[in-house]
C-alpha cells in the first residue's frame, strides 16, 4: 500500500480525506498551501468578536436534508434565511428581484397588470432566469426584463466577471433569477443553515482523525512530478497510490494550455463605531464604481455578536485572478466561457493519462460548485476511490 495524498483542505479535500481515513482505514496526508484549513470557507473572529468569513459570505442552502445531517455531525447548525437588498437608482430594492422589486422600480399601481401577466405566464414556477423575461414574446414582460437587465445585470456582470453578459455562460446569470412572488428569501432552497460557531469548526472536526495528518503552508506543486513512462504521478519521488487534487488543474500541469481564468476579490474592511451600518446583512451595488457588494457580518446572526458596539462592512472589489498579485492571488470564481471550457477539457485529457490521480472540487474541475453540490460530488468521488482502494488490497 502506497501513500495517499490529498491536496487542499476545502470541502472537497477535507471530506475525501475523512472518508478515506475513516471508511477505508487508510493513512491520509493532507497538504494545504494556505496557513489555515477550510479553503474559501475559512472564517475567524476579529478583535471585536465578529465572526468574519475571510473569503466572502457563505450560506449553506440545499434541498437535500442529508447534507444538513451530515454536517451536523461536525458542528452545530442553526436555520438561517439569507436576506439581501440591492441599491439601484439611489434606493434600496428587494433582492432577489421579485414582485416587490418591480413595485419599487416601476411603482405599485403601474406594476399591477404586469404582475398579473407574470403570474399567468410563469404559473407554477418559483424563480425564472432573467433571459426568459428579456426574450419573452410579451412586449411588457420584455420591457421590464430589459429594464432590470440594464439597471442591474449588465453592470454587475461587467464588474463581477470582467465580461459583458453576452460573453459569459448563461448558467452564470441564471444563478440570480427573478422570484415570481413576494418571497424575500435570497435563496429558495428548502433547508438554509449556518454553523453556530463558524465554518472553520466543521473543517477542524472533519480533519480530526487519527489516520489524518495535515501540513499547512505547503504548495504541493513543489513536490508533485509526472512519470510519463509509467503514467504515474509521484510525490517527493514516491509513486503514490492515490493523489486527490483539489487545486487549480491548469497550475498542476504547468499552465501548458494557458491559464484558466478566475475572478478574485480584493476585500476592503471598514469599521464604524455604530451598532449597525447596512439595512440588511448584504447589499449589492450594481451601479457603483468598482465594487459589487458589501457584507455586514454582525448581521449574519451569529447571536453573540449582537451587543458589540462597533460594526464592520466587507466590500468586494472583483479582479482578475493573478497568483503574483497580492490583492488578487486567490481564485474565487471560475470564468466559464466557450474558450475556458475548451481549455479545461484539454487539461482533463492530460490528467486522464495518469492512473493515480483523482480530481475533485471547484478548482480541479473548473466548475462553480455550491457547497451542497460540492459535498454530494465528493461523496460520489469517494465511492469510486473506495472501490479502487479495495480492489488493490
Ligand atoms: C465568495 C464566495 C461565496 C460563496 N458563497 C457560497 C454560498 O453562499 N453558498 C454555497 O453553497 N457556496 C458558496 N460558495 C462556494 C463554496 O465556496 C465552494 O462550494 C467550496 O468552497 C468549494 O470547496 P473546494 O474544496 O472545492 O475548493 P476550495 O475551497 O477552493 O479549496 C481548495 C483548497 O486547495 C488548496 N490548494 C490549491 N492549490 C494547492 C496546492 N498547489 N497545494 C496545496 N494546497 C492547494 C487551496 O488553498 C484551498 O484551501 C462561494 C464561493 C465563493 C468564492
Amino acid at each position: 500500500m502506497g501513500r495517499i495524498i490529498v491536496v487542499g483542505t476545502g470541502f472537497s479535500g477535507s471530506i475525501l480525506a475523512r472518508k478515506i481515513a475513516e471508511e477505508c482505514d487508510r493513512k491520509v496526508e493532507v497538504i494545504e498551501k494556505r496557513p489555515h484549513i477550510g479553503g474559501n470557507m475559512y472564517d475567524e473572529y476579529d478583535e471585536h468578536g465578529i465572526l468574519v468569513q475571510k473569503y466572502g459570505p457563505h450560506f449553506l442552502n440545499t434541498n437535500k436534508y442529508w447534507i444538513i445531517e451530515y454536517l451536523s455531525q461536525y458542528a452545530e447548525l442553526f436555520p438561517h434565511d439569507t436576506h439581501l437588498l440591492s441599491f439601484i437608482d439611489g434606493e434600496y430594492v428587494q433582492l432577489p428581484f421579485n414582485f416587490r422589486t418591480m413595485q419599487q422600480l416601476v411603482g405599485a399601481k403601474k406594476s399591477e397588470p404586469l404582475l398579473a401577466k407574470l403570474r399567468e405566464k410563469f404559473r407554477g414556477r418559483d424563480r425564472v432566469p432573467i433571459f426568459e423575461l428579456v426574450d419573452s414574446d410579451d412586449e411588457e414582460i420584455r420591457a421590464y426584463g430589459n429594464l432590470l437587465f440594464e439597471k442591474a445585470y449588465r453592470t454587475y456582470t461587467a464588474k463581477q466577471w470582467g465580461l459583458q453578459p453576452e460573453e459569459i455562460d448563461k448558467s452564470v446569470l441564471e444563478r440570480v433569477p427573478m422570484a415570481m412572488s413576494f418571497d424575500a428569501r435570497y435563496l429558495n432552497k428548502d433547508f438554509q443553515y449556518l454553523p453556530k460557531k463558524g465554518y472553520t469548526e466543521i473543517f477542524r472536526n472533519l480533519l480530526d482523525h487519527p489516520n489524518i495528518t495535515v501540513t499547512l503552508n505547503t504548495d504541493a506543486l513543489a513536490h508533485i512530478r509526472f512519470n510519463d513512462e509509467q503514467h504515474l504521478i509521484t510525490y517527493d519521488g514516491d509513486a503514490v497510490e492515490l493523489l486527490v487534487f483539489t487545486g487549480n488543474i491548469d497550475e498542476l500541469f504547468g499552465l501548458k494550455y494557458g491559464r484558466l481564468p478566475y475572478r478574485s476579490l480584493d476585500i476592503h474592511y471598514t469599521y464604524e463605531n455604530k451598532k449597525s451600518i447596512l439595512p440588511e446583512e448584504i447589499v449589492s451595488y450594481p451601479q457603483a464604481d468598482g465594487y459589487t457588494r458589501s457584507t455586514e457580518y454582525k448581521k449574519i446572526t451569529f447571536g453573540l455578536d449582537q451587543d458589540i458596539p462597533v460594526s464592520m462592512i466587507a466590500t468586494e472589489y472583483p479582479l482578475e485572478y493573478d497568483p503574483t498579485d497580492e490583492k488578487a492571488n486567490i481564485p474565487y470564481y471560475p470564468v466559464l466561457t466557450d474558450d475556458s471550457q475548451k481549455r479545461y477539457k484539454m487539461y482533463l485529457e492530460e490528467a486522464d493519462k495518469y492512473g493515480n490521480i483523482v480530481l475533485c472540487g471547484r478548482l480541479a474541475e473548473f466548475k462553480y460548485y455550491n457547497m451542497d453540490v460540492c459535498i454530494e460530488h465528493a461523496f460520489q468521488k469517494f465511492e469510486a476511490i473506495k472501490k479502487r482502494l479495495e480492489n488493490k488490497q
